[in-house]
């Protein structure tokens, strides 16, 4: 799937005059850009190219969220066809076009998640089975690929971008270590942020969407039931009425949703069980922040205002 990157094709010649500030949401125009897939892998690009004249251009549509089952547009492939470089999160969340990208256009792939996932010894076979896996619950063996959520994960994804980016533009090889090394001190603060949240405490919860599996986590938060919602997949009302059955049991303190098609089952659950549901960020859209560090940090207080009350 991963293409070497072929020197000779990366010149850099053109004298750019748009920056590459608020690229994630303003359409580029010109012959030498690099692509990056959707919005969280747009920031995080877009920290580390500061100062630089690469031009960033996000392919996914400022709604799209998450892209498990993206297809390509005509659009889509003319980007693909003209640009330098596509920047993938990888983990499988490109999984139901990258083949075709690469085949069709042969654009060289940065994988943002390189690495991320070997040491556990999972592979691409169960990328694959994922999200035609429909049961949501208890697949901690499984890859969850909302990586940029996890801080752990964020900081070895921004590594990967930047070496890929290094590569392709050694010119910028100072001004981008520089800024993946801020990016990664302001990472590492909001790690500091989350240790007031690890106390032993039971935080038992619920979450309607399968990007904030990491951060609640890593925040010291106990999934009872992670719920993913889209268009196609809603819960019925028995398995609703099975959810806060064991929420009850369970003692649940907080449903987690996200401002999208979850929230009004969230907001149902919580209302049965008098608990409180509360709006996380999962970085997908250009209506939320346009700055990764500031929009994990409230997320995070949000937890913590959850798990304090
Ligand atoms: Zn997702």
């Amino acid at each position: 799937m991963k293409k070497l990157f072929k020197k000779s094709v990366i010149c850099l010649t053109a004298v750019f005059s748009l920056a590459a500030f608020s690229a994630c949401r303003k359409p580029n125009t010109g012959s030498q850009m690099v692509l990056t897939s959707f919005y969280p892998v747009c920031l995080i690009t877009q920290r580390i190219t500061q100062g630089t004249d690469i031009q960033i251009q996000n392919m996914a549509k400022p709604q799209t969220g998450c892209l498990h089952d993206y297809q390509l547009t005509t659009l889509d492939m003319r980007l693909l066809s003209t640009s330098h470089l596509l920047i993938i999160n990888g983990a499988g969340m490109e999984h139901s076009f990258i083949e075709k990208a690469v085949d069709e256009t042969g654009i060289n792939v940065i994988d943002s998640s390189e690495g991320i996932f070997d040491e556990s010894g999972i592979n691409d076979e169960h990328e694959e089975h994922f999200h035609s896996d429909k049961e949501s619950h208890d697949h901690d063996h499984e890859m969850n690929s909302h990586i940029w959520m996890s801080l752990d994960m964020v900081s070895v994804q921004a590594q990967n971008i930047c070496s890929g980016l290094k590569e392709a533009y050694p010119q910028y090889s100072d001004i981008m270590d520089k800024n993946t090394g801020l990016f990664i001190d302001d990472v590492n603060s909001l790690k500091e942020l989350e240790k007031v949240n690890e106390t032993d405490d039971d935080f038992n919860v619920i979450s309607f969407n399968e990007a904030f599996h990491y951060l609640l986590e890593e925040n010291g938060a106990n999934i009872t039931a992670e719920i993913e919602i889209d268009e196609n997949s809603t819960p019925t009302a028995r398995q609703m009425a099975q959810m806060s059955d064991s929420a009850k049991e369970l003692n649940v303190k907080a449903v987690f949703c996200a401002d999208d098609n979850g929230r009004v089952f969230a907001e149902t659950i919580g209302r049965e069980l008098n608990i409180p549901v509360y709006i996380l960020d999962p970085l997908t859209y250009t209506v939320s922040s346009d700055d990764y560090i500031a929009a994990m940090k409230n997320n995070i207080l949000i937890i913590s205002e959850a798990k304090n009350k």
